[in-house]
């Protein structure tokens, strides 16, 4: 033993601007240009010895105090039907995650996992079925994104938390992510081109509406009563309709942004005609004269749950009824149908789950 103490290394890709100029001018004795020029490095996903105009000692010195790990591509589907590619991510420790890159007329937009599983258990999504395993850290949710540019030579403009996990039930990281994400100096996504969709975890909602981020919130609403709520999604025991959409109502009075609400059609189950004027009746009563939006999913079907899509023309004849009601309402475009891109479907054809399975 030399009686020296290993200090705890940290994870560049967690690291703002302060702290990466700390690390550079404090650990490595260097200027604090360096910083900027990590970071630059950082934005395209490269490795320590691709940083070529950084000085060789340096180099050495990051590797000593520092780590750098991107999420491994571990499988990349595109879709032959609209060019939607699909990564399936393997983390340091084996966990496999996704994120799915759509190419809009606006430019790329990228939907990001948050947690390995999901604890939610809503009854239609294969990302809970196993349960979670663990919450995402900053730097591996910006890693999804990285590597996505990098592997296909893009420039991704907007981000949706809507991949694998809750994103509230892992608050803190994915709020330390929204500032790294937005951060001028590093990909400069505005809070304005990234939406967050939560199943509806009430006191987090509260929080986030204080936070100053100009996001978009999308509402997993997907039934108007309590009842019906709750026999698809669990958690609507714990924050029922007269709880969320007051909470809904509160965050668009203090941020002025719309809220999107979710409601995924699922034949049979929540399709009818009479679900639609249900619907519209609780949003109007809820939200009176402030504007929000419904997006029509229709559901894609797991395996497990046993649930099916209704026709196309229900579909339509629903988001038609809302209209006439005077709801904003829009079907949710299909993309990547033939690759599997749905919420956490690779995930669990890999066969991970919170029980183990985590070396595939
Ligand atoms: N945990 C967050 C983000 C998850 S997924 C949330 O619940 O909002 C994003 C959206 O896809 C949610 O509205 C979710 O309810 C929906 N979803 C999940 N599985 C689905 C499926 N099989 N078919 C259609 N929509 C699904």
């Amino acid at each position: 033993m030399d009686g020296t103490v290993q200090k705890e290394r940290s994870d560049l890709l967690c690291m703002d601007r302060a702290a990466l100029v700390a690390l550079v001018t404090e650990e490595c004795k260097e200027k604090p240009y360096r910083a900027a020029q990590i970071a630059a490095w950082l934005c395209k996903a490269a490795l320590f010895d691709e940083m070529t105009d950084l000085p060789k000692p340096l180099i050495a010195r990051l590797k000593e105090c520092a780590t750098l790990s991107y999420p491994a591509v571990f499988d990349k589907k595109v879709s032959a039907l609209d060019k939607t590619v699909k990564f399936l991510y393997r983390l340091t420790d084996g966990q496999l995650v996704e994120a799915v890159v759509m190419r809009y007329e606006h430019g790329y937009s990228i939907c990001i996992s948050t947690q390995a599983g999901c604890r939610m258990g809503c009854r239609f999504c294969a990302s809970t079925l196993g349960g979670r395993v663990r919450n995402l850290t900053e730097g591996e949710m910006l890693g999804e994104i990285l590597v996505a540019q990098r592997s296909l030579g893009v420039r991704i403009s907007h981000v949706v938390l809507m991949g694998i996990g809750e994103p509230l039930d892992n608050y803190d990281h994915v709020l330390r992510f929204l500032r790294l994400v937005s951060a001028k100096e590093g990909l400069n996504i505005s809070g304005r081109n990234i939406s967050l969709s939560t199943c509806g975890l009430v006191p987090r909602i509260a929080d986030l509406a204080k936070e100053n981020l100009p996001l978009t919130l999308s509402v997993s609403l997907h039934a108007s009563d309590n009842k019906r709520r709750s026999a698809i999604m669990p958690v609507n025991d714990r924050y029922p309709l007269e709880e969320l959409l007051p909470a809904c109502r509160d965050y668009f009075d203090a941020t002025g942004r719309r809220i999107s609400f979710e409601y995924t059609l699922i034949a049979g189950e929540n399709d009818a005609p009479a679900d639609a004027d249900a619907l519209a009746a609780l949003l109007k009563t809820s939200f009176g004269d402030r504007p929000f939006h419904v997006n029509l999913i229709p559901v894609n079907p797991v395996k497990e749950s046993g649930f099916q899509q209704g026709s196309r023309a229900s579909v339509l004849a629903f988001c038609r009824r809302l209209n006439r009601l005077h709801v904003n309402a829009t079907v949710r475009r299909t993309l990547g149908a033939d690759i599997n891109a749905s919420c956490g479907q690779l995930r669990h054809a890999a066969g991970q789950n919170a029980k183990g399975n985590q070396n595939s």
